[in-house]
């Protein structure tokens, strides 16, 4: 049996404990450990500038821990498959299944190669809880709102598998000398943008498990309230890990289970549901990163206004809560989640900006930029989705500052220009009085911007326009 030579190719899952296919792989023969960086996609498919930089740090991780012999190309799959299977004598080839419509659509034809060339083929699912297609309703369609998904769904299904040991590859290990490197992947970009946004992260495996154990200990006991704060850390900040695979969901779902349930380790699980449930919507329509769900937006008069989508993504709208998201993830490639909220509703309803735009600003930006969980919060927030925001719900930001970022540390961190402003106008600095601004040397359309609208009449226009698509549907 040890005499066999066998493929495990990693993708979506750059780690060594819990990988079903790795571990298959190591239990058959000698394992190649490969790396494809696969650019045929379409344009909408390929990896985003942000996640390129993780990758690079995320596959440096993994060849340290494989001793070296990560065997990296690029190219297709099938051609490279091909000259590693006739030159190495392989006989099976592992992976675990990617969800994406692209990767699915890939794997079938290299499937049917494989087995004309009488390769064995080992698949397993390492990314998801529960198998996508076994979460159905009674009647064998697919969930579309979130809480029966989960609650009569998921939780009514078999409890997830425990996950499984670390593999030891060190004595069983196949060096490739052919391979073309992780430097000739180009993920670092030039000239390099990328060094602020990585001082904030420590990539790979073992720093994810510490993480994970430090989240737990520390701060999912402040979950349920604290997830909503953005100057905090309550928020467990692994979504860039569990979206490279270099911790499994496994892991985490039963290292959470270990803890006394409450109600702040039910809330952090059921945010663990919301990424199955995206899953969910992405395998049972392909298009949803580009097709609204709810078909009457198809009418939607969507604004081109080009300078407001700039100032949107360049942090420079006026409305500090707004900005200071938006700076948020272009110098970490990461943005809080009640920010991602409140960017994407300024967005698509205040200036009223096709969602798909902000969609793609963010696969580009996000160190964590995943499609099944981009597509879905994009949809959600657009009111498109099928468990969507309704559109009259528009977030105000200044509000949503007052609440959730209550003594102001967050848009003082992200937006400078105001550090010194008095709380009582640090959301709305348009209605501090003049004397305050002049005392401060903050000059509204110079050093920082006027708002690019006004709040409340982009309101009312955004729900004039959203009501009209009621009477328009045929
Ligand atoms: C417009 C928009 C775009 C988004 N784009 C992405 C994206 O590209 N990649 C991404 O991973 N998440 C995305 N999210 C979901 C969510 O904002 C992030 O998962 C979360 O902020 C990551 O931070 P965390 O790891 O500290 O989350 P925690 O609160 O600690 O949650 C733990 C994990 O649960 C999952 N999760 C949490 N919230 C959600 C959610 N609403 N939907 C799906 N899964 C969730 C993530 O895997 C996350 O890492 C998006 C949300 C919105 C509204």
């Amino acid at each position: 049996m040890i005499d066999k030579s066998i493929i495990h190719w990693f993708q979506k899952d750059l780690r060594l404990t819990d990988n079903p296919a790795l571990y298959k792989a190591t239990t058959l023969g000698r394992v190649l450990p490969i790396y494809i960086l696969d650019d045929s996609p379409s344009v909408r498919d390929k990896i985003g500038d942000a996640s390129r930089v993780w990758l690079h740090h995320s596959l440096n991780s993994l060849n340290d821990s494989l001793d070296q012999s990560l065997a990296v190309f690029k190219g297709d799959p099938i051609d490279i498959l091909s000259s590693l299977i006739d030159r190495h004598a392989i006989t099976d080839v592992c992976w675990n299944i990617q969800y994406e419509p692209w990767c699915q659509k890939r794997d079938l034809k290299i499937i049917k190669w494989l087995e004309k060339k009488n390769i064995k083929i080992h698949l397993f699912n390492s990314s998801l809880l529960w198998q996508p297609d076994s979460i159905k309703k009674k009647d064998g369609t697919p969930y579309k709102v979130f809480t029966p998904f989960y609650k009569r769904g998921c939780m009514n299904s078999s409890i997830p598998e425990k996950p499984l040991p670390t593999v030891n590859l060190t004595k069983n290990l196949i060096k490739c000398e052919t391979h073309q490197g992780i430097e000739s992947l180009n993920l670092i970009p030039a000239p390099r943008w990328d060094k602020m946004m990585m001082n904030n992260w420590s990539v790979g495996e073992v720093r994810a498990k510490r993480l994970l154990s430090t989240f737990l200990k520390e701060n999912i006991c402040q979950y349920k309230t604290g997830r909503d704060l953005p100057a905090q850390l309550y928020t467990s900040r692994l979504s860039p890990y569990i979206h490279f695979g270099e911790l499994s969901i496994r892991q985490i779902w039963h290292a959470a289970q270990q803890l006394q349930a409450d109600s702040n380790t039910d809330c952090f699980l059921s945010q663990l549901g919301w990424r199955e449930f995206s899953y969910n919507l992405l395998l049972h329509n392909p298009d949803l990163p580009c097709k609204n769900l709810k078909s009457k937006f198809d009418l939607f008069p969507w604004s081109n206004n080009q300078d407001h989508l700039k100032a949107w993504q360049r942090g420079q709208t006026g409305i500090p809560m707004v900005d200071a998201g938006m700076r948020e993830l272009w110098q970490t490639g990461y943005m809080h989640n009640r920010l991602r909220m409140i960017v994407g509703s300024f967005l698509v309803k205040n200036l009223r900006i096709d969602w798909r735009k902000g969609e793609r600003w963010f696969w580009d930006c996000l160190v964590d930029a995943d499609l099944a969980n981009n597509s879905a919060g994009w949809q959600w927030i657009a009111g498109c989705g099928t468990d969507a925001s309704p559109y009259f719900r528009i977030f105000n930001p200044v509000t949503q500052g007052k609440k959730f970022d209550p003594e102001g540390q967050y848009v003082r961190r992200f937006v400078p220009e105001l550090k010194k402003i008095p709380l009582k106008y640090l959301f709305s600095p348009w209605e501090a009085p003049k004397s305050i601004l002049d005392h401060l040397g903050i000059r509204l359309g110079e050093n920082y911007p006027k708002p690019i609208v006004d709040l409340k009449q982009s309101r009312l226009e955004a729900l004039e326009a959203f009501s009209s698509l009621k009477q328009n549907v045929i």
